[in-house]
C-alpha cells in the first residue's frame, strides 16, 4: 500500500491528493434551480428525467460549451483535478448526426481542458427507451443504431486527441435499460483490447431492476456477469439497488462502484448498501453526477453519513491497513476515482507528495483549531469545498 501521508501541512496550506469526480454529466449543471418545485419535483427519478430531456433537446454546440465550461470551472474551484464525463449527447436534436460526428464530445473535452481539468471522456452507447421500445423523442440525440457506430466515433476521438496527456477515453453503455444485452460483448471487447475503463449506470432505481428481471429473468449485475463484462475495468455507477449476491459478483471481479450520493438523494433513488459493497471488496469512488451540488468533500461525507443513517450507528466500516475512516474516504475520492477513470493513480510515481493535489486553507474555521493528525477527519466531516484554495499539478 502507498504509505505517503495523505495530508501535508506547509504553513497555512494543507495539501491532500487531488479530488476526482468519476461520474459527471456536465450539461446537467444547467438544471440548477429548475427541478425543485412541483410538478417537476413530484414523483421520482423519472419526473426529473423529463426536465433533463427538455434541456438536452435544446442544447446547441455553443450552449453545451458554455454550460460545460461553467460546470467544469465550478469543479476546479471546488478542488477537483480530474473528471469522468459520461457523455451521451452525440447528435442533433432530431437524432441526425452532425457532419462532424464527434462535435459535441470535442466541445465537452475542450471545456474540461479550458477549465484546467484532466478528463476521461466516457463515450456512452444508448439505443432505446427500454425493452421493445425505440428511442423516445427526448433522447433521440443520445442514440446510435449499432455498437459499430459507437466504436467508430471512439476511434475518431482517440485519434483526434492522441498525444494530449490530459485526455483519456472510456466506453459507457448507458444502462441495461438503454442498451440491448447483445451490444455488451462487442463494446466490452473493444474496451479490453484498448485497455479502457468500462462504465455503466447500474440499478440506480428499482424500476430498472424490475425491467431487467422482466426482460432477462435476472438482475442487472447477474446479467452483466453472465455476459462476461465484469472485470477490474468495470465501474457500476450508483449501485443503489443491489443484492448481496450482486455485491459479491462485483467484488469477485475487482470492479468499482461509483456512488453519487448528492444526486441520489436529490432524486430519491435510495441508499446503497455500502457495507455489503465494502465487505465484498468492491472499490468505491464518487461522482458529482448531476451537479446539483459541486463539492467533492460533501460526496465523501455523504457516503459515510448516509450509511450511518441507514444502519443507525456511527463509523460504519473498518478502513484497511491502518488508515482512519476519513483517510480511506479521501483515497476513495482521489486515487480510487482516478483508477476507475483509467489514470495510473492520482499520484506521480516516486514522489513524496501526492500530485496532482488539492490545496486547502489551514486557517479556515473548519480546520484552524484542529491538530495536524486530525486534519483529514476535520476536512471530511466538518469541512468541504469551502476550504479549497486551489489545485497543483
Ligand atoms: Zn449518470
Amino acid at each position: 500500500m502507498d504509505r505517503r501521508p495523505l495530508v501535508r501541512v506547509d504553513g497555512t496550506l494543507v495539501r491532500v491528493p487531488g479530488f476526482v469526480s468519476a461520474h459527471s454529466h456536465a450539461f446537467q449543471f444547467g438544471l440548477r434551480g429548475n427541478t425543485q418545485r412541483t410538478p417537476r419535483a413530484t414523483g421520482d427519478f423519472w419526473s426529473w428525467r423529463e426536465a433533463m430531456y427538455r434541456l438536452a433537446t435544446v442544447l446547441t454546440p455553443e450552449s453545451l460549451a458554455r454550460v460545460s465550461r461553467r460546470a467544469f470551472e465550478a469543479l476546479r474551484r471546488a478542488g477537483v483535478v480530474c473528471v469522468g464525463e459520461f457523455h451521451y449527447l452525440h447528435h442533433q436534436a432530431d437524432g441526425t448526426p452532425y457532419e462532424d460526428r464527434t462535435l459535441l464530445a470535442d466541445v465537452v473535452l475542450q471545456a474540461a481542458l479550458d477549465a484546467g481539468l484532466r478528463v476521461t471522456l466516457l463515450r456512452a452507447a444508448y439505443a432505446r427507451a427500454g425493452h421493445g421500445r425505440g428511442p423516445e423523442p427526448g433522447p433521440r440525440r443520445f442514440c446510435d443504431p449499432s455498437p459499430d457506430h459507437v466504436l467508430r466515433d471512439l476511434d475518431t476521438l482517440r485519434a483526434r486527441w492522441q498525444g494530449n496527456p490530459r485526455v483519456r477515453f472510456g466506453l459507457a453503455p448507458h444502462s441495461v435499460r438503454a442498451v440491448p444485452a447483445d451490444w455488451l460483448k462487442p463494446l466490452h471487447d473493444y474496451a479490453k483490447m484498448h485497455r479502457l475503463p468500462f462504465h455503466m449506470h447500474v440499478a440506480e432505481v428499482q424500476a430498472e431492476v424490475d425491467a431487467c428481471l422482466a426482460e432477462h429473468g435476472r438482475r442487472p449485475v447477474e446479467l452483466l456477469a453472465e455476459r462476461g463484462v465484469l472485470d477490474a475495468r468495470f465501474v457500476a455507477v450508483h449501485g443503489t439497488n443491489l443484492t448481496a449476491t450482486e455485491a459479491r459478483l462485483l467484488g469477485e471481479a475487482g470492479a468499482f462502484v461509483c456512488a453519487c450520493p448528492t444526486t441520489e438523494r436529490d432524486l430519491g433513488d435510495g441508499l446503497a448498501d455500502l457495507s455489503a459493497l465494502r465487505g465484498a471488496g468492491v472499490r468505491l469512488c464518487t461522482g458529482i453526477d448531476s451537479h446539483v451540488v459541486t463539492d467533492p468533500v460533501e460526496e465523501l461525507r455523504a457516503l459515510e453519513l448516509h450509511e450511518r443513517l441507514r444502519l443507525r450507528r456511527r463509523v460504519t466500516f473498518e478502513p484497511p491497513e491502518g488508515r482512519t475512516p476519513a483517510e480511506q474516504l479521501l483515497l476513495e475520492g482521489s486515487a480510487v476515482g482516478a483508477q476507475a477513470l483509467g489514470w495510473p493513480c492520482a499520484v506521480d510515481a516516486g514522489g513524496t507528495t501526492w500530485r496532482p493535489s488539492t490545496v486547502l486553507d489551514r486557517t479556515h474555521p473548519a480546520l484552524e483549531a484542529v491538530p495536524t493528525e486530525a486534519l483529514a477527519d476535520a476536512l471530511v466531516f466538518s469541512g468541504g469545498a469551502c476550504c479549497v484554495v486551489g489545485v497543483e499539478g
